[in-house]
Formats: C-alpha cells, structure tokens, sequence
C-alpha cells in the first residue's frame, strides 16, 4: 500500500470507530458515511465490513435502533410492498422513486453529515430512493430505472405514511377531419354552472352534448383503462366550420392508463365507426410527451370555403369592391 492509501485507510478506520462509538447504528447508514469508497458493494455491505473489521480490533457498536434514519432502511421491503401493491394490473417498463423526508429525519441527516463530514458519504435520500427501486423490481419481476421517462414514478412521503404513484400518461398523433358543424374541438364546461351540471345543460355539465375530443377518446379510455383523455390541437377551428381535407393534427394524451400496449389500427377503426359522420382519425402512432409543444405551435395553411347568400342580386362591381376591402 502507497502512503496516502495508509492515510486514506487511517482516517477511514478513525470515522467510522467515531460514529460507531457515538450511538447505535445501521450498517446502511455506517456504510452510507464511505458511499464513495469502492464500487458494486451496497452500503450495508460497506458498513458490515467496517463493523468487522472494528470488533477485531475491539471497538464495539452500540446496541437499539438507528440514532440516524431510526430503521429506516430495515423497512424498505415493506416501502417496496406497498409500492407493487399500488400497480396491480398496470403496464410499465421503468419507474423512479422519490422520498419526501420528515423533519426529523431530515434534521438527524443534517446532523450526522455536519457532525461526521467524511467527504465520502451518499445522502439518505439517494440511499433510500436507490434501495426501494431495487427491491420493487425484485419483487414485480421486472422493470428498469428510468430518470427523465418513467412509467411509473413514485412519491414515498414518510411524514404522512403514504406512497403516491404517478402514471406517465400515453401521447397519440393523428389527424381528425370534422365532418359535421356544431362540434366544439374539446370539451366545454357548461357556461351557467362552470362544469358542475344544472338544469340548463341537462346535468352533463357540458354546454355542448359531444366534442371532437371526447368522440376521438373513448375508444382510448377503454382500450387502456384510463382516467381521462385530452386532445391537444394543432390550433382550433370554429365550432360552427367543418375541418375536412387531411385533416387537423393532434395528440392525444392518454392520462393515467392501465394498459400502455394499444392497438391502434383497431382504435382508429373503434374511433371512425362509433363517430361515423362526425369525427374521422387517421394517421394514429405514439409520440413522446416533447411533441405535444411542437404540434401545438405548429401553424399550418388552411383554405376557408364559405357560401354566402345575399338579400338583393349583386353587381360584378360590388362584388369586387366588397373582396378588395376584405
Ligand atoms: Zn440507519
Ligand atoms: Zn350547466
């Protein structure tokens, strides 16, 4: 061994015999303290190591619970538990988790860091949020970490006992030709009861019975077990003009669904069947989350056709001098 590896391995030894000395303690947060020392070792494996190594040379830990994370780590199995309970019967190929510390642990964490400042320690949360998704994909049997997509993403708030699960909504291009005047493009909230539902609007809420949006989403909300659908347009027409040539991009954004896995042949069937005469969509396939701004921005050609009738026949000359002033 070099020198600074010597000196390295002695002011190793030096903290850890402190902070075992200190107070009871978890291997995970002893190993926690030398996070960065070595790699493919789990924390508790560093801090059994070092506890090792230190009952050999008779420093002896404390016995009871954690002073710092108070058993923390020996509950994530049970963290881990609740969590695959959470996503019975719901597709998925990654997930993250993220951890929401009470004040105590926070304040405890503060505390060790300042009090035992190795330079090599992993905070608590990265800890724990690293060892709930390891043990959840054991135990689901698949699954991978994903930090900017996931399917899944889960809130584990430990002041409030909870697990919050997030389903990464499903987006769907395509394009809908409106073949009918009198259809608004998404839904609109009744506009005397604001959604609630009253006389006025029959108790639907709605100030209009259909919209393209809901048309186009309820083979989707079936299909994939969703709480709810919105359509996000490339720009709007009136609700008294029909949209016909190709038709109108869109995305459809498929929120909280059960199933990811969606036929989309069969639902632009579903879709142009059940709205026959209404709605038609065509052009179906998935995008990421990023398109929705790029379609929305988008600002294409239109060509208006109106017909227009007149009280009184009109001259050549009139008729010109109205386009002009156009
Ligand atoms: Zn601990
Ligand atoms: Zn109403």
């Amino acid at each position: 061994m070099s020198r600074s590896e010597w000196e390295t391995a002695e002011r190793v030894i030096k903290s850890a015999a402190e902070i075992l000395q200190a107070g009871p303690i978890c291997d995970d947060c002893l190993g926690r303290a030398f996070g960065k020392l070595g790699h493919g070792f789990s924390n508790g494996e560093r801090g059994r190591a070092l506890r090792t190594l230190l009952s050999m040379l008779g420093v002896e830990g404390k016995p009871g619970a954690c002073w710092v994370c108070n058993g923390l780590f020996s509950q994530i199995e049970d963290w881990a538990e609740r969590a695959v309970d959470e996503v019975e019967g719901i597709d998925f190929e990654s997930y993250l988790f993220g951890v929401k510390l009470s004040a105590r642990l926070r304040q405890m964490e503060a505390f060790f860091d300042e009090r035992f400042h190795t330079g090599l320690s992993e905070p608590l949360k990265h800890a724990f949020n690293r060892e709930v998704g390891k043990a959840f994909e054991a135990k689901s049997g698949h699954g991978t970490l994903d930090l900017t997509h996931p399917h899944l993403s889960f809130t584990i708030d430990l002041e409030r006992d909870t697990v919050e699960l997030r389903v990464l909504s499903l987006y769907i291009y395509g394009r809908y030709r409106k073949l009918t005047r009198g259809i608004p493009q998404t839904r609109w909230p009744c506009r005397k009861c604001r959604g609630k539902g009253c006389e006025a609007c029959g108790f639907t809420g709605k100030q209009y019975p259909e919209s393209v949006e809901e048309l186009v989403s309820v083979p989707f909300l079936a299909a994939a077990g969703a709480e709810g659908a919105h359509l996000h347009g490339a720009g709007r027409e009136d609700i008294d003009a029909r949209m016909l040539g190709t038709g109108r991009p869109f995305i459809l954004e498929v929120i909280s669904p059960r199933r990811r896995h969606l036929d989309l042949p069969s639902l632009r069937e579903a879709v142009n069947t059940t709205a026959a005469g209404k709605v038609e969509v065509s052009a179906l396939r998935f995008v990421s989350r990023e398109t929705v701004a790029l379609v929305k921005e988008t600002h294409a050609e239109k060509t208006y056709r109106a017909r227009v009738s007149f009280e009184r026949d009109v001259s050549q000359a009139d008729l010109a001098r109205a386009l002009s002033s156009l």
